[in-house]
């Protein structure tokens, strides 16, 4: 029988790339999206006619009901969840001073909370079935720290004390819970970067790249597969070098 993957904020980016190597894995696949419904449409249409099992479901997962509401859809779907990757994120680059504290609150509401409600809504039917993987996506700057992105740091890095601390509770439920902590990848994420600083920071990665989406996506893969059953809480940051 197949395994099912839900993987959060797969409309686009890492997450979508995520979602095909899955798919070309043979696992039934769940795409969330919040607003890019058109394009997690898209993907579920490309990797159905590959003969994945796949659906398309929103939610924002700042919102624990809606959070609730598509686990119990691709549960329905599916049966049980294997693997979770609460990939969905957002960035934003501004000045410490001009960071307000509503820049502050959607920025841990997303990439703090909605991996805290995710996971806790899966997580019971892991501990039930005594299987399951958790893949919380980090930062370079969850572990470096970033200039004029500090609610992103330290979002990031709030999701590698999560990852820690959850892979030791639930380390005897046989749920293994890592961190995947990427450098710079070439997604939407980073269009919003002048084109001098992505160089520069190009020029700074030891292996002189940018990183593509799958690059990350195949770390993922290999921390839901059971390739990886004895890695628990730990983080591994593909990025070229660019931190070590
Ligand atoms: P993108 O901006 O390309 O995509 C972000 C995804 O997150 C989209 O699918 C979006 O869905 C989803 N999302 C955002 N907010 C919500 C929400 N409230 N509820 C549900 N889904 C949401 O990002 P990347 O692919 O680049 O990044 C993926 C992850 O990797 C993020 O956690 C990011 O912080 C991390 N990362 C990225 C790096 C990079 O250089 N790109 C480097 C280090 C870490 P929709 O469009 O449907 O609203």
């Amino acid at each position: 029988m197949s395994k099912t993957v839900l993987i959060t904020g797969a409309s686009r980016g890492i997450g979508a790339d995520t979602a095909r190597l899955f798919a070309a894995q043979g696992w039934n696949v769940a795409i969330n999206y919040n607003r890019s419904g058109a394009r997690a449409d898209a993907l579920a249409a490309e990797l159905k006619a590959q003969g994945t099992a796949v659906m398309a479901v929103q939610a924002d997962i700042t919102d624990v009901r809606q959070v609730q509401d598509m686990v119990r859809q691709v549960q329905a779907q599916f049966g049980g969840i294997h693997a979770l990757v609460n990939n969905a994120g957002i960035a934003q680059q501004l000045l410490f001073t001009d960071i307000t504290a509503e820049d502050w609150d959607r920025m841990f509401d997303v990439n703090v909370k909605g991996m805290y409600h995710c996971t806790q809504a899966v997580v019971r039917g892991m501990i039930d079935s005594h299987v399951g993987k958790i893949i919380n996506l980090s930062s370079i700057w969850g572990i470096a720290g970033g200039s004029c992105e500090v609610h992103y740091s330290a979002a990031k890095a709030a999701v590698i004390g999560f990852t820690k601390a959850l892979a030791k509770e639930l380390g005897l439920s046989n749920i293994q819970v890592n961190c995947v902590a990427p450098g710079v990848i070439d997604t939407e994420m980073n269009a919003a970067l002048p084109p001098d600083a992505l160089a520069q920071l190009k020029e700074e990665t030891p292996l002189g790249v940018i990183g593509q989406g799958s690059d990350v996506a195949n770390l993922i893969y290999f921390l839901a597969s059971d390739q990886s059953n004895f890695i628990t809480g730990q983080i591994i940051s593909p990025n070229g070098g660019l931190v070590i």
